[in-house]
């Protein structure tokens, strides 16, 4: 039986970290076994659906590389479905799932339940009352199934309940936990329809993963609770379970699952800030699996071949942030300087450090600044404080350290002097300059930090800095000058 997983998020607005890893360890399992991974967008909660989510989702996988094989695409800006298993989309699918509910009535294995929201209500508040868990108290599960029909009939309003056995152990194997058991006691009749004739989640998950023949359900630890409710269902229906795979949550440094209120955990907030997504996949596959070996980068093709589901954790990774920026930085720096000039502009015109119009002229200048900085860039949206600092023509001397490099007595004279020998210069490149600052020292005698210094902080008003030769020639012949004199004027 050939591989078909899926990832079936709900569209109830921005794509957390955590839902990418889950995509992405469903498709290195597809791709490592020839299979199929799929895209379903179960929607059945109605209440809870946010505009745009569903084509915000696509991109987002789309960016990280995470291609799906089957599901909802994004073509002409419109959401197109391929695939021989659809709609993949659960609201779509409304008329398969009522046709299961009446078999589930007709075996016994789910009942209706009249109960009013106030009665529910009460219930809950009384059972929170005692300290106990709230739960379904069973009041409709054992009415008269005609009687049930008739109400249902003539228009009463209901839900449908699984009717789960009592007192049962329900056992399943999980590929990261080993065998798992829960008690029907600890379990709720859960609501499969609800009020507005919507399956549930617990039960649409069911009824698609069966009729799409999926063989593997990589999710979530959050979903481990409800598999016996699933299994029991499969059971219901005489079908046969996937292999279930639960994923360890991705914790905060409090060792607490992340959530947003930690700061980013979108990933469209690590595309807004231009993280590159091969270095955010690469981290967050290694927040729950791990190599045999100390290897910590892999390409995706890598990882299809690296990755496998039984080295999955059964504790959740800790999210750092300064990892990540690292492996980040690592990718950067690998990366090809014209695909992050693309990116940089984006920030350099976003930030308004040039407008849309220079974008062409000033191609070549930020590519500079690209290359002489991207080994400090965490992610690319550094990029505009790094090119800001090319910017004015003249500089403040700010820092203490840079204040007494400049204060000394024979600077004003190298400076005046450098400034002279760089104007006289027919080509402004970085061999040129070099030999400018070498002539500089044969001929006023100043080496070392005592000449590389005061240029420095000269030009850029502080000690501190990337390449000083290549700085100056970004800078260009103009803009040193009219900095070097912007200083020299208060010396
Ligand atoms: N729709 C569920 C979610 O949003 C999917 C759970 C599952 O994979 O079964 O997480």
């Amino acid at each position: 039986m050939s591989v078909r997983v899926r990832f079936a998020p709900s569209p109830t607005g921005f794509v957390h970290i955590g839902s990418l890893r889950t995509a992405l360890y469903n498709y290195l399992f597809a791709k490592q076994n020839n299979g199929k991974y799929i895209i379903r967008v179960e929607d059945t909660d109605q209440t809870r659906l946010v505009e745009d989510a569903v084509e915000g989702m696509i991109r987002s996988m789309e960016w990280a590389g995470i291609l799906h094989d089957e599901g909802p695409f994004i073509e002409n800006h419109k959401i197109v479905q391929k695939g021989e298993y659809g709609p993949y989309i659960q609201s779509e699918r409304l008329s398969i799932y009522s046709k299961y509910v009446d078999q589930l009535i007709d075996s016994g294995n789910a009942y209706y339940c009249f109960c009013s929201r106030e009665r529910l209500d009460d219930l809950r508040e009384t059972q929170r009352s005692r300290g106990e868990t709230s739960r379904y108290d069973g009041h409709c599960r054992n009415l008269d199934i005609n009687e049930a029909k008739k109400r249902v009939e003539e228009g009463e309003e209901h839900v449908v309940r699984l009717k789960l056995p009592e007192n049962k152990d329900i056992t399943f194997e999980d590929v990261v936990r080993g065998t798992v058991t829960f008690n029907t006691s600890d379990l709720d009749d859960q609501v499969l329809i609800k009020t507005d004739g919507y399956p549930t989640y617990h039960f649409a998950v069911i009824i698609d993963d069966h009729l799409m023949e999926i063989t593997h359900i990589i999710r979530g630890e959050e979903w481990l609770s409800s598999t016996p409710k699933h299994v029991n269902l499969y059971e219901a229906f005489g079908w046969e379970a996937p292999k279930y795979v639960h994923l360890p949550n991705i914790l905060n440094s409090e060792k607490k699952k992340l959530s947003k209120r930690q700061g980013d955990v979108a990933v469209e907030d690590f595309n807004r800030k231009g993280y590159l997504p091969e270095a955010l996949v690469n981290y967050i596959t290694l927040l729950g699996w791990s190599p045999d070996d100390e290897r910590e980068i892999f390409n995706m093709s890598e990882l299809i071949e690296h990755f496998h589901l039984e080295r999955v954790s059964k504790s959740g990774g800790v999210f750092d942030v300064q990892k990540l920026n690292w492996m980040n930085n690592h990718y950067i720096k690998e990366a090809d300087d014209d695909r992050l000039t693309q990116l940089a502009m984006k920030y350099v015109i976003g930030s308004g450090i040039i407008n849309d119009e220079d974008e062409k002229n000033k191609y070549d200048w930020v590519k500079s600044i690209v290359v002489l900085v991207k080994e400090k860039l965490d992610y690319m949206m550094q990029i505009t404080q790094y090119v800001q600092e090319f910017i004015n023509d003249e500089i403040e001397v700010l820092e203490d350290e840079a204040k007494e490099m400049i204060a000394m007595e024979h600077v004003k004279v190298l400076l005046t002097e450098f400034d002279a020998r760089l104007k006289d210069l027919e080509k402004f490149d970085a061999e040129s300059i070099k030999q400018v600052i070498k002539s500089l020292q044969k001929d006023l005698g100043i080496k070392g930090k005592n000449l590389f210094m005061p240029i420095r902080v000269g030009v850029t008003g502080t000690v501190h800095g990337s390449d000083l030769v290549e700085t100056i020639k970004i800078l260009g012949k103009e803009k040193t000058s009219k900095r070097l004199n912007s200083i020299i004027i208060k010396l």
